[in-house]
């Protein structure tokens, strides 16, 4: 019994998932990789990778039909891998042998699918008596790794896939302590409601701004598996009402295939600045041109907006640009400018050190880290001094980052495929809010 197709066809077909998604995968089941797309294409190509084990019946896997048709006499050994394990290491400590590990390691589909360990990933060996007859391993959300020792002593490796699902999903709620919470009872992942958050992040800064009685609706999709949700998918749309404004948001995918969320107007959700270059943190002292200053207690200026944070919180840059200037600049100690478009520096002061791999002239993106909240210079706590000069003015930031300019709007060619696109997503909006407001009278 020999498999003619490798793995790697199998794998082939898969795309990554988002950054955020595969944080979630990491930590629900320690081995999420790949989800792919194109769900009814990977069956096929599943099929021919199956091979031999075609004729084991549905919905079960093929070792585990194997074995259970095997019988008695038969352990099941679950090892979560620790810290710098290794496969040797594993099979020393269940007291396996070495040359069955040999064996394996010389099938593709296996080396393949067993060479890289990570902490927390899980492996299930299969054992009669002293003897290793089979042993699993999930290698994403969609497929799993079987290897079995066969009728002629040989040991046999498949890659089984079981395509997920998608099912998209509303649901709501109201805020009363934090979003994750108010997001955990409406039955979203931890992941979902920092993406929500993320969506968002150009109007609404959700460590400064959240209000209790805030509320969200949400449209997305959940990834099931055999009729199990074991990940969230994509957010296709979402409304946020925070301090009583709405903001709504749809996913639209471009001609080009990109993905990015705009308002049902079409107006891109970017802006050129973020809320704050603090993800978490608050302000301690606003932009007032006459304030006494702490340190030299003389009416000075206050040119920008202070947040107070714990030192070495991360620095955002507030938007894309050029990096002007790093290094010591009197009172404001180590400084971060960075020149923007439009004829606006942000400067950032009082960092503890900068990132790393930045120097003069290089290139930042938005919400790029830059360097660490600290207290050198004039300072008496940490905290971030952030400024926004446009044409050597200075302006409050708070007030000039609302103003950021949107990014690039759907282009009118496309407005016929992004109504199409988002009108169903706008009903699943409005259908929830019908449907919430009808449960209020009712009470
Ligand atoms: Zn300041």
């Amino acid at each position: 019994m020999a498999l003619t197709s490798p793995p790697s066809k199998v794998r082939g077909s898969m795309v990554p998932l988002r950054g955020m998604q595969l944080l979630c995968c990491a930590a629900v089941v320690g081995v999420g990789v790949h989800v792919g797309v194109g769900l009814g294409h990977r069956t096929d190509t599943a099929r021919v990778a199956m091979g031999a084990f075609e004729a084991t019946h549905q919905g079960e896997s093929a070792v585990d039909a194997a074995l259970q048709a095997a019988g008695a006499g038969l352990s099941e050994i679950s090892v979560v891998v620790r810290r710098n394990d290794t496969l040797d290491q594993i099979f020393r400590r269940l007291e396996l042998s070495l040359a069955d590990l040999a064996d394996i390691r010389a099938l593709d589909a296996a080396r393949q699918a067993l060479d890289r360990l990570r902490p927390g990933d899980l492996l299930t060996f299969f054992t009669r008596g002293e003897q290793l007859v089979g042993l699993k391993r999930p290698l994403s959300l969609s497929q799993t790794l079987h290897v079995e020792r066969n009728d002629t002593d040989q040991f046999v490796a498949n890659v089984e896939e079981v395509p997920l699902q998608r099912k998209v999903v509303t649901t709501g709620g109201t805020i009363e302590s934090t979003l994750i919470a108010a997001g955990n009872m409406a039955g979203m992942r931890e992941v979902t409601s920092l993406e929500l958050a993320e969506v968002f992040r150009w109007d609404v800064d959700f460590a400064l701004d959240l209000r209790v009685d805030d509320s969200f609706t949400l449209v997305y999709e959940q990834l099931l598996r055999d009729g199990e949700v074991v990940a969230d998918g994509n957010i296709l749309a979402a409304e946020f009402i925070n301090d009583g404004k709405r903001y709504r948001a749809v996913r639209y995918v471009n001609a080009a295939g990109k993905a990015d969320f705009y308002t049902p107007a079409g107006v891109s959700l970017r802006k050129a600045f973020l809320k704050s270059p603090m993800q978490l943190s608050r302000i301690s002292s606003v932009f007032n041109p006459r304030r006494k200053h702490p340190v030299l207690n003389t009416i000075r200026a206050h040119r920008g907006v202070d947040y107070a944070a714990p030192t070495g919180t991360p620095v955002r840059a507030a938007g894309a640009g050029r990096l002007e200037f790093r290094g010591v600049k009197g009172g404001f100690g180590n400084v971060i400018e960075i020149a923007h478009a439009g004829k606006v520096v942000t400067r950032y002061g009082h960092l503890s050190r900068f990132a790393s791999g930045l120097a003069t002239g290089s290139r930042v993106e938005q919400g790029q880290v830059i360097g660490y909240v600290g207290m050198t210079g004039l300072a008496t706590g940490p905290h971030l001094h952030f400024e926004y000069i446009k044409r050597g003015v200075f302006i409050d930031p708070q007030k000039a980052m609302r103003r950021g300019e949107p990014g690039p709007p759907v282009p009118a060619s496309e407005r016929g495929a992004f109504d199409l696109q988002t009108a169903p997503l706008l009903a699943e909006l409005n259908a929830r809010q019908s449907a919430t407001g009808a449960a209020l009278v009712a009470r």
